[in-house]
């Protein structure tokens, strides 16, 4: 049956989209908190997708690909119900930052509870009210403030239906990673509903290529539900997606002014040098070395670096030119992959301890 759909006190009839508010608490100041969505029903049947961003108040990028997606003419060929959350955590949000007012992380409180804390109950909202609703979800996320991540896909191991929606989505890298107790994608997989985690650019900013790449995973996965008609023979571009299975970040081997030497997306062996870290006297310079063979997912843009700091993200391939060569096919607007280490001002002999 093609009929009503009913969220938080509204009926959306097909071929009608509707703001819908649902309540989660209220703050101290007494301002209400709520969670807002924006449905949208087709005319004709089809599946319900949610896409939901600002988990993470601070994750912006996300929140932009979510509000392009909701202005885009093709919903005008919507099948099915496409339900948006560009900010699932509000307050997090206003304030520009990854965690709720009680310093509580929201991707630790899932399932939820309805008489729990903020962070809780906003938990509770989306399993209890939205999941149950929906037949997939794409969730995005991105690095953290000064961490750039590689436009890619996280899927949980031996999870085919969001393998497949993974897929669908085409971005450059995809990886394979267990879900932590607590977070929303262990919650979707729980409800056994398919979720595809895209985590792409930095917190606090917004970039081309998370944009792109995030817009275009959405479309291609709502094609591939067949909740938008395909596309044009000619038109379809389907890129290389590099699938990992192990990741490693590489830390600064001590405290000082960091220099990075790769960008993200190159191609890195074992043991070769991804940057340095000097103390400010000129006294030491520690080469940071790749510990394993792969491609960069993430990196720090942090000047400043404590001992032990995570400095790159280290995606495992066996091919890592052969994926580097992938990633540069399949955008050209990929986060700057720039060859710093052309101008490495510095000579190996400087590398040997001292004294
Ligand atoms: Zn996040």
């Amino acid at each position: 049956m093609w009929g009503e759909f009913k969220l938080g006190g509204h009926v959306i009839a097909p071929g009608h989209h509707a703001l819908v508010e649902l309540p989660v608490a209220s703050l101290l100041s007494h301002a209400p908190v709520k969670l807002t969505a924006r449905v949208w029903r087709g005319k004709r049947p089809g599946p319900c997708l949610m896409v939901t961003a600002c988990l993470h108040g601070d994750e912006v990028c996300g929140a932009e690909v979510v509000r392009r997606v909701m202005m885009a003419p093709t919903l005008k060929r919507l099948r099915g119900t496409l339900i948006a959350v560009p900010v699932m955590n509000m307050t997090s949000f206003m304030a520009g930052t990854r965690y709720l007012p009680d310093r509580r992380d929201l991707n630790r409180l899932f399932p939820g509870a309805a008489a729990g804390s903020l962070g809780a109950r906003l938990a509770k909202v989306m399993t209890g009210e939205l999941l149950p609703l929906v037949d997939a979800v794409i969730d995005m996320h991105s690095g953290a403030v000064n961490r750039g991540n590689l436009p890619q896909v996280r899927v949980t191991s031996n999870d085919r239906a969001s393998m497949e929606l993974a897929k669908a989505f085409n971005p450059p890298a995809i990886l394979v990673s267990s879900t932590r107790e607590g977070s929303f994608r262990e919650a979707c997989r729980v409800a056994g509903k398919p979720v595809v985690l895209y985590e792409s650019g930095e917190a606090l900013r917004l970039d081309a290529a998370t944009i792109r790449f995030g817009m275009q995973g959405v479309f291609s996965v709502m094609r591939h539900l067949e909740m938008l008609p395909p596309r044009k023979k000619g038109e379809v571009r389907k890129t290389p997606t590099v699938v990992c299975r192990r990741s490693a970040w590489d830390r600064a081997p001590l405290g000082g002014l960091f220099t990075p030497l790769v960008g993200l997306g190159k191609a890195v062996n074992e043991g070769d040098m991804l940057g340095f870290v000097g103390d400010p006297f000129g006294l030491r310079e520690v080469p940071v070395t790749a510990s394993l063979s792969g491609f960069v997912i993430g990196r720090s843009n942090e000047g400043l670096v404590g001992e032990g700091d995570a400095l790159f993200h280290i995606a495992m391939t066996s091919d890592p030119t052969e994926a580097e060569e992938g990633i540069v096919e399949s955008g050209e607007a990929l986060p700057a992959i720039p060859d710093e280490g052309d101008d490495h001002p510095v000579h190996g002999d400087v590398f040997s301890e001292n004294p």
